[in-house]
């Protein structure tokens, strides 16, 4: 057995692990909170420092009882043990330490704590089989592949856990065993929906094997006891991957897509595009990112990593501004950015399907000139080739909006040496009760 050690912890790292320091030495462990004593059992891993919780030896009057019975097991939520209020303070105190060389970093803005929990609007659930042969979903564990069950989920909007509900009845009644990635036998493998505000969802089915003559059978059954189900979508993927959707897909009923509405606009959603899973949020902090930058009419804006183009639409309804470009890789979004802005009757708006860095350098040789670009990157911030272009480019504003404060540091660190100055950093809980946190950041060109 290995030997315990009494630690304390000393606060949150950036990926919002808990930390302490023994020996000199930092390491980091989950679930404990700032303050609470410990004892630990140390794991050496690649170079970094980590350790298991073996006993909460003091604890913190931050604590409180997780709602979720899979809180410990699941990965998923990362928050649940302590107060909405607490939380929002321990991601305040990330984003200080590690934005505060850039600007005064404002307090995290959260929801009403109410809201706080079932916002999730993108649903995952994966399939696998239990011991008495009977269809689960849920998730896999944080570190392994095991299947943790999850029939209600705190953070999801419940229409899917019921759907859910009807999927296994169907597959245990049919004798449908799920997806085996190891043995590859067996048909569905995971459910990813997408639930708009007004209830309206798409389901897509993942299967993991070419055929599945029951695709219709179950997408009657959806539909008979769920008239909120808009489009149901058949995916094909049996590739070896932590990736839920694999490219091929069939329409089983509905249009493809669903609708949404954001900031007063209807949004297409393909199951493939992206879309933000908190749409209150979302409406914030885009409604904000326009207001504080002011930008107007004059600006010419260019909306890179634009998505299904929610910020650029949302910059183009409250600003007014003459001309907007959006540009994305995934042509999914892309497709879905056009349908929405000429349904919305928008036509100062384009959307392109390329990388954002070599648009921007094919931009400068083609001398065009931006006033404002907005920038919203997935986790692993922007490519040097997009901030190098960005640099030489020099637009008066900048508008970063990042899912990731470590990236986003890296970036800042890059741009003010380009004489950009940071006048506002606003974190925002995007993804409450999980380590996440989205921060809106506005720079100016001095
Ligand atoms: N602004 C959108 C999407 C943000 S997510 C919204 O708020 O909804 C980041 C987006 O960047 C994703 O849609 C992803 O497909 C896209 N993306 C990733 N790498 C890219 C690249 N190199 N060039 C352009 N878009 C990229």
């Amino acid at each position: 057995m290995s030997k315990n050690y009494t630690i304390r912890c000393r606060g949150l790292n950036e990926n919002f692990n808990s930390v302490f320091t023994f020996n000199n030495a930092v390491f980091e462990t989950s679930g404990l909170l700032p303050g609470e004593k410990a004892e630990v059992s140390l794991l050496y891993g690649k170079g970094k420092g980590r350790a298991k919780v073996e006993k909460i030896t003091e604890i913190s009057e931050n604590r409180i009882t997780p709602v979720c019975p899979v809180y410990e097991s699941c990965g998923g939520c990362s928050f649940l043990h302590t107060s909405y209020e607490n939380e929002l303070r321990l991601k305040t105190d990330v984003c200080k330490g590690l934005l505060s060389d850039f600007g005064e970093v404002k307090e995290c803005l959260g929801m009403n704590e109410a809201d706080s929990l079932h916002y999730r609007n993108k649903v995952h659930a994966t399939l696998s089989l239990n011991k008495k042969g009977r269809v689960t979903s849920g998730l896999y564990e944080e570190t392994t592949h095991n299947l943790i069950p999850i029939n209600e989920c705190a953070i999801e909007r419940p229409a899917a856990a019921e759907i859910m509900k009807t999927i296994r009845r169907f597959m245990d009644d049919y004798h449908l065993p799920p997806y085996n990635e190891d043995n590859r036998r067996g048909t569905l493998r995971h459910v990813l929906f997408r639930i708009a505000k007004n209830g309206d969802t798409l389901v897509c089915l993942v299967c993991g094997s070419k055929i599945f003559p029951e695709k219709h059978k179950l997408t009657d059954e959806i539909r008979k006891k769920h008239p909120c189900v808009k489009t149901v979508i058949l995916n094909f993927n049996n590739k070896k991957t932590s990736f839920v959707l694999g490219d091929k897909e069939e329409l089983l009923f509905g249009p493809g897509y669903i609708c949404d509405e954001l900031c007063g606009i209807k949004f297409h959603i393909s199951a493939k595009s992206f879309y933000q899973i908190n749409t209150e949020m979302a409406e914030k902090i885009y409604t904000d990112a326009v207001k504080l930058s002011g930008i107007g009419k004059e600006d010419n804006i260019l909306d890179a990593y634009c998505g299904i183009g929610t910020i650029a639409m949302t910059a183009a309804k409250l600003s007014g501004a003459k001309e907007l470009t959006g540009v994305e890789l995934n042509p999914a979004a892309v497709r879905d950015a056009r349908e929405s802005a000429k349904n919305a009757g928008f036509n100062n708006l384009r959307f392109i399907d390329e990388d954002a860095g070599d648009f921007l350098q094919a931009a400068i040789g083609a001398d065009l000139h931006y006033s404002c670009i907005i920038m919203d990157p997935p986790r692993s911030g922007t490519s040097d080739h997009f901030l190098n272009a960005v640099a030489k480019m020099k637009p008066e504003k900048l508008i970063y909006i990042s899912c990731n404060p470590a990236t986003l540091a890296r970036d800042l660190r890059f741009l003010t040496s380009k004489k950009y100055k940071t006048e506002h950093i606003q974190p925002y809980d995007m993804f409450p009760r999980t380590a996440n946190v989205e921060v809106l950041c506005i720079l100016k060109h001095q």
